[in-house]
């Protein structure tokens, strides 16, 4: 048995980069069944296959599989040597075992060495599995599809094919830091960027003060969840305490939380340069809360040169939660904490900001003491891969 997968559409198309691409996810689909035993791993024609030992832990290895950006869908496939006979009864095999009233064959012949074609080998499986089972070609509407691959050294034979996160391989596009909270958005935006190639380093600021266990363990399973997605995961967790201590004191209410976060991102850069990171990624939502309005984002967003990627800007919150479902953040997310966003800022926080306006409050701050603290008081982690 092999696992045959097929890489997403996107990298096949990627020109002069698609061996980079190639080895990325040959590299990031290795790190990760690592500790499974297989035999083989390489990559075919467009494809990559792992050659499984016969004890193979089949459910732990297809859940890997469905973490890893970059992959299309994957199979589980019998193969057989290049030889029509061989092929006919593999798939004979297949076709007994799932006794399927209709069925259709389809090959894609990859290896064009091989004497048959795609249409002729259809013909000759079919034919083939009729005479033997009775059962009925239908090529619009059957209960099966015997797939036929023809590669370069053997022929894969599959019926399902499993679909796979889609996108690009983590780490072929760059890195970004991620600021995380505890809420439903970031988790979700951070895995929309592992899923265009980013690699990233999660940053959380805390506020010891609130519900302090609580918050941390969300982070820490949010963080968990997330390294499912790419092998390794880092955890900046900082502390914010004293930091937003200095800002009530200072900044009046209605305008704490875009110097709250505008802080995040001065801070952010210290971490960003630590990393060699790039840029930045948020949940922030066109108008989901006050800080989200185009007004105070241009105003939070100023503050650094560094590019924010907010992935989830033209999305419904229906569709976040929908999607922080699928990837299993929601039940942790919706936990009851205090956003530290939100700690003693006003009822009703000014929608439209102006720069001259914060940048004379911050004025009453000495930001580098501030960033200062910060690189003083923050916690580390690192999550291997737990999707296993
Ligand atoms: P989320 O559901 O992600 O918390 P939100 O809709 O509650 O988002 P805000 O609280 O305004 O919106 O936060 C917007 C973005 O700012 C978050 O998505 C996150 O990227 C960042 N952010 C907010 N609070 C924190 C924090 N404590 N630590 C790190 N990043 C934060
Ligand atoms: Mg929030």
């Amino acid at each position: 048995m092999e696992i045959l997968i097929h890489y997403a559409g996107e990298i096949g198309i990627k020109g002069k980069n698609r061996p980079l691409f190639e080895k990325k996810l040959l590299d990031n689909i290795r790190s990760s069944i690592r500790k499974i035993g297989y035999n083989k791993l390489k990559k075919t024609y467009r494809r990559i296959s792992i050659e499984l030992k016969s004890d193979y832990e089949k459910d732990k290895i297809l859940n890997l599989l469905s973490c890893i950006p970059g992959i299309a869908y994957y199979c589980l496939a019998e193969t057989c040597p290049l030889n029509i006979e061989e092929i006919k009864n593999t798939a004979l095999n297949l076709a007994k075992k799932l006794n399927p009233k209709t069925f259709c064959i389809s090959t894609n012949r990859s290896n064009k060495n091989f004497n048959l074609q795609s249409g002729e080998i259809n013909e000759t499986v079919g034919k083939y599995i009729t005479e033997n089972l009775k059962n009925k070609v239908d090529l619009e509407h059957h209960d099966l599809v015997i797939f036929i691959e023809i590669a370069e050294d053997k022929a894969y034979l599959y019926t399902k094919k499993i679909k796979g996160l889609g996108g690009l391989p983590v780490g072929v596009t760059g890195k970004l830091i991620a600021l995380i909270s505890g809420g439903i958005d970031s988790p979700v935006a951070a895995l929309r960027m592992l899923k265009r190639g980013c690699s990233i380093v999660l940053l959380h600021f805390h506020n010891y003060s609130q519900h302090s266990q609580n918050v941390k363990n969300k982070i820490l399973d949010l963080s968990k969840i997330l390294s499912k997605f790419q092998f390794k995961t880092k955890l900046y967790n900082i502390d914010f305490k004293l930091i937003q201590q200095e800002i009530v004191k200072k900044i009046p209410s209605e305008f704490r939380m875009i110097i709250y976060r505008r802080l995040m991102f001065k801070i952010g850069e210290e971490f960003l340069k630590k990393e060699l990171a790039s840029g930045f990624v948020t949940g922030d939502s066109l108008a989901q809360v006050a800080s989200q309005t185009i007004e105070n984002l241009q105003v939070i967003n100023e503050i650094t040169k560094f590019p924010i990627f907010s992935p989830l800007i033209g999305s419904d919150k229906l569709d976040i939660i929908k999607e922080a479902k699928e990837i299993g953040t929601y039940d942790i997310s919706v936990l009851p904490y205090e956003d530290c966003c939100s700690y003693l800022v006003a009822q009703h926080p000014i929608t439209k900001s102006n720069l001259e306006e914060i940048k004379k409050l911050e004025e009453k701050l000495n930001i580098n003491e501030l960033i200062q603290l910060a690189l003083k008081n923050y916690e580390y982690k690192e999550f291997i891969n737990l999707s296993n």
